[in-house]
């Protein structure tokens, strides 16, 4: 047997050729479901794919912020890492969030902590940062 890369094509990739695409390709990771739906998106898009929400849907009942009974169903895909200063569209990385505590923790991203909830799920304890007490 000629040493090399079984291809799905059920061609085997010489060896030298898998030497010469590593030291000439970029090697880009793609994590997909049983069906083959794209589960990490990168940098790509910022949007989640149905793949995705229909995972998060089966991960996540209510929005991911503490005490907010909100449906899964019925939040926005939020990014736990904030797109907009390199965060990613990767399943492990989004959750739902309802549009109030979507935005709130854009904009005040320091009311916000966040922890890991098991192997594959997020979870934000907010923190009412500036309140005070009435006094009577
Ligand atoms: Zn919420």
């Amino acid at each position: 047997m000629v040493p090399g890369l079984l291809l799905a094509t059920g061609q085997v990739l010489p060896l030298s050729s898998v030497h010469r695409l590593a030291r000439t390709s970029t090697l880009v990771r793609i994590v997909m479901n049983a069906d083959g739906q794209v589960l990490d998106m990168g940098r790509k898009v910022r949007l989640a794919t149905p793949a995705q929400r229909r995972a998060i849907y089966a991960r996540y009942a209510t929005c991911w912020i503490d005490g907010c009974p909100l449906p899964a169903t019925m939040c926005q895909i939020d990014h736990a890492d904030n797109w907009s200063t390199g965060g990613l569209t990767d399943l492990k990385l989004l959750g739902p969030a309802c549009q109030f505590h979507n935005r709130d923790r854009y904009q005040h991203p320091e009311r916000y902590t966040r922890r890991k909830e098991g192997t594959d799920r997020w979870a934000f304890t907010y923190h009412r940062i500036g309140s005070r007490r009435l006094r009577v």
